[in-house]
């Protein structure tokens, strides 16, 4: 097994098409690496890159320490999972697993024992004499993995494999590829645009947005250390809160103030430090209370009045309004009292809020 580098990688699709700009990374040996991003950001690209589908017009990429840049994809060590399954519609299943160790010219009890092994390790064992249409779309899903396992490649390459699964069944597979990751330890990068994904499957996640990478790190430094607006927003839900404002220095202290808040964020932000006036404050819904808490870690109230309640069954999404700003704020006391229309002080968790350049997105204070 190896892991992966991707040196000043870049991709033009034409003059006026930049789908990846200088992207650089270190996967390491049995990493499970997520690229999130909204459509369009250059996800699959750079995974097809990797694979060796798409030619990389600047830049290198190395599996393990061999420069795989200009190598054909069969040559790669590779094996890809894709959305739609890509079975072989009149092959059965055990066809459809050999089929890549066939055209690799393995010795019949090899491909045998191979298909047999990863059927079983993914459950399919009895599902081996079908066809791909007697399957339901999850088991589909599992022989297209197999498809990949019995490969024993250096690196996995997926790209959205549960998107075409319901809801339901798209959480329990998600558990299980995970899970299969660590059994195998094989390099995976694996593609999705859904935020739940990348932040429930992956060792490390990349976010990426119109070609660049945004930020590098574990899901927790994204949640919580998220580097600019854009990371902020994509990561989480809901979204984090946003209110623009302005710092002001008073009284020997750092004010944030905005219509309805004046926050001291003294404890953030030296006064000789204040530089960027114009700010974007950022809070999660779950880092604000109603209770008084009552310790220097919380800010001064809000006055906000409630404009909607959405009972999610374990917790509440409060929709509020304080002037003309609304944000949200999700509490898990279930017995708390809360009507829409009445008036309520909110207070901040003033170790979990972020402030924002207004004019580059950049985090400039904050955890
Ligand atoms: P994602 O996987 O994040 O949705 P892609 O990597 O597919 O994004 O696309 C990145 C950018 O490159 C988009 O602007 C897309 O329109 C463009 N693009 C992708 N494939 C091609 C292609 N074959 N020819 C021209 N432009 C392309």
């Amino acid at each position: 097994m190896a892991g992966l580098t991707l040196k000043n990688v870049y991709k033009y699709y034409n003059k006026n098409t930049i789908a990846v700009s200088d992207f650089n990374l270190e996967i390491k040996d049995g990493e499970f690496l997520v690229l999130v991003g909204p459509s369009g950001c250059g996800k699959s690209t750079t995974l097809r890159m990797v694979a060796g589908l798409e030619e990389v017009t600047k830049g290198y990429i190395y599996i393990g320490d061999k420069d795989v840049t200009h190598i054909e994809p069969k040559e790669r060590d590779i094996a890809m999972v894709f959305q739609d399954y890509a079975l072989y519609p009149h092959m059965s299943i055990f066809e459809n697993m050999a089929f890549g160790l066939k055209l690799r010219k393995y010795p019949k009890d090899e491909i045998k024992q191979r298909v047999e092994n990863a059927a079983e390790i993914l459950g399919i064992t009895h599902l081996l004499q079908r066809q791909p249409r007697q399957l339901s779309g999850g088991q589909r899903q599992r022989v297209a993995l197999g498809r990949a396992i019995v490969r024993k490649p250096q690196v996995f390459l997926m790209d959205e494999p549960l998107s075409n699964l319901d809801a339901k069944l798209r959480v329990q597979m998600r558990a299980e590829l995970v899970k299969l990751q660590r059994k195998l330890a094989t390099t995976t990068i694996y593609v999705t645009h859904d935020q739940t994904e990348a932040m429930t499957m992956g060792d490390r996640i990349v976010v990426m947005k119109d070609g660049f990478v945004q930020q590098v790190g574990t899901p927790e430094e994204i949640y919580h250390k998220p580097s600019n607006l854009f990371v902020a927003d994509f990561i989480g839900s809901p979204s984090m809160n946003f209110i623009e404002g302005k710092l002001v220095v008073e009284d020997n202290k750092v004010n944030f103030k905005a219509e309805g808040f004046n926050i001291d964020v003294s404890n953030l932000i030296n006064i000789n430090e204040v530089i960027e006036k114009e700010v974007i404050l950022g809070f999660r819904p779950e880092n604000a209370t109603m209770e008084n808490p009552g310790n220097t870690k919380w800010s001064t109230p809000v006055n906000a009045s409630v404009e909607l309640v959405e009972d999610l069954g374990a917790e509440k999404v409060l929709f509020m309004k304080a002037s003309n700003q609304e944000f949200r704020v999700k509490i898990f006391d279930l017995n708390y009292d809360v009507k829409v229309g009445q008036s309520k002080q909110v207070y901040l968790n003033l170790n979990k809020i972020h402030i924002f350049s207004k004019s580059d997105g950049n985090k400039i204070y904050g955890c």
